[in-house]
């Protein structure tokens, strides 16, 4: 879809359509930054990149920017309008999301609900497990050294946050996982676990970075069938058409009109 067509079906606000893309800021694995001509908004380019194990597999999807964005957008705005604050801001096209400039803590906040990925090779537990009370950690944003896991002490010692902040964290990870659970539950989906990462803007901490099935695990709640990066992982084939089929269970509208308006 151009991006004329992708603006007749999802409604952009007339002060966006004049909102210039400009320099190139970095590249993240599946996502790059740019800025924009408003110092205190980035947009997000959604690639079809898709990567694992620290960028030792990377593989291009077709559609997979496309869906992301989309899903994205779309957690999002149920998220903010649950009250957790994001920096989301607008959809720009079918592969681009219009966002508030954050200065990112360096730590991932991950939530699982039940066993699977590194925490059964740590501890040596059965994949599917399911967790007496979901469990929250901390990893440190750092690909050279495979993101290790951190706990608070490590986050005060070195000061990559603050204490009310790292508080903050847990609280408004918790929440999205109540909000999250209930949402994939009511469309016959478990919530396995899931990556946030949040930011500072002005005197406010926002939920940032994505939230997509590249960075949580869904399972079908009947069949366990994964529904998420873990098919690109293990090889198991249909990975977007998996992001798919989570996107059209939740709702989430792709590249048909009628889309997501703005935020909610
Ligand atoms: P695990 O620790 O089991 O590898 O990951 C726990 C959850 O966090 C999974 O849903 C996984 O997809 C997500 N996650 C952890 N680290 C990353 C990361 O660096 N990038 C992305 N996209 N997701 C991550």
């Amino acid at each position: 879809m151009t991006n004329a067509a992708f603006r007749r079906c999802f409604f952009v606000p007339t002060e966006l359509e004049n909102m210039q893309k400009g320099d190139y800021l970095y590249a993240g694995k599946a996502k790059s930054v740019y800025l924009t001509d408003d110092p205190k908004r980035l947009i997000l380019h959604f690639r079809d990149d898709t990567s694992a194990f620290d960028g030792e597999k990377i593989q291009q999807l077709d559609r997979k920017g496309m869906v992301n964005n989309h899903f994205n957008a779309y957690a999002m705005q149920v998220l903010e309008r649950e009250g957790i604050a994001t920096h989301f801001e607008e959809l720009l096209s079918e592969d681009e999301s219009l966002v508030k400039r954050l200065d990112m803590i360096p730590v991932e906040c991950v939530v699982r609900n039940l066993a699977a990925g590194s925490i059964c090779k740590r501890l040596g537990v059965k994949e599917g497990v399911e967790l007496h009370t979901p469990i929250f950690e901390f990893f440190l944003k750092d690909d050279a050294r495979h993101d290790p896991m951190i706990n608070e002490y490590h986050i005060r010692a070195f000061g990559w946050a603050e204490d009310q902040e790292v508080e903050r964290m847990k609280e408004q990870t918790f929440r999205v996982n109540d909000v999250l659970i209930r949402l994939f539950r009511d469309a016959g989906m478990l919530l396995v676990d899931f990556k946030l990462e949040f930011g500072r803007y002005e005197d406010e901490l926002l939920l940032g970075d994505e939230f997509t099935p590249d960075g949580c695990r869904i399972w079908d709640a009947r069949t366990r069938e994964k529904l998420d990066k873990d098919r690109f992982r293990r090889n198991l084939g249909n990975v977007v058409e998996a992001y798919e089929e989570v996107a059209h269970r939740l709702g989430v509208p792709l590249d048909d009109a009628g889309g997501v308006r703005g935020k909610g």
